[in-house]
């Protein structure tokens, strides 16, 4: 097939063109022109780690996602999801950790408990000890809420 050079109809860019070609558009144009949608998915991953597996999810732009489907219904309609409630989402691994973590304290508190139920009037002291317990108890029965202030060492 023979060529033609022609100024390109957006820039004026001198470009290699097909004989039969009336116009055309440079590879620069073109670039330019599909840059669009690239901007578009940079703006997407914008959003915060785990936000697709979130129950529900708010961007900045008030879009309202369920387990990352947008709701174009509810736009607008909830407060944006703050990073901190994503961080409270654990994965698999991060569970057992914190499991394990909570199993350590028990232990502890245990230990706790039973040195003072050898020394008199202590009874407030070992109750609240019994209420930690229980309270850390929740998470080795998989009751993640609130674990970093239930495991936190006093
Ligand atoms: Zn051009």
């Amino acid at each position: 097939m023979n060529h033609k050079f022609i100024k390109c109809k957006n820039c004026g860019r001198i470009m290699k063109v097909a004989e039969d070609a009336i116009e055309g558009t440079c590879y620069v144009c073109v670039i330019k022109a599909t840059d669009i949608p690239k901007e578009r998915k940079a703006k997407s991953s914008n959003k915060l780690r785990g936000w697709k597996f979130m129950n529900v999810f708010v961007d900045e732009e008030g879009n309202v996602y369920h387990k990352g489907k947008i709701q174009l219904e509810l736009k607008g309609t909830l407060p944006q999801t703050e990073a901190k409630e994503i961080k409270k989402q654990l994965n698999k691994k991060e569970k057992e950790k914190v499991k394990r973590q909570a199993g350590a304290v028990i232990e502890d508190l245990k230990k706790e408990l039973k040195e003072l139920n050898k020394i008199p009037r202590t009874l407030s002291k070992r109750r609240i000890i019994e209420k930690r317990i229980r309270e850390v108890s929740k998470i080795l029965n998989g009751n993640f809420k609130d674990y970093e202030k239930k495991l936190k060492v006093f």
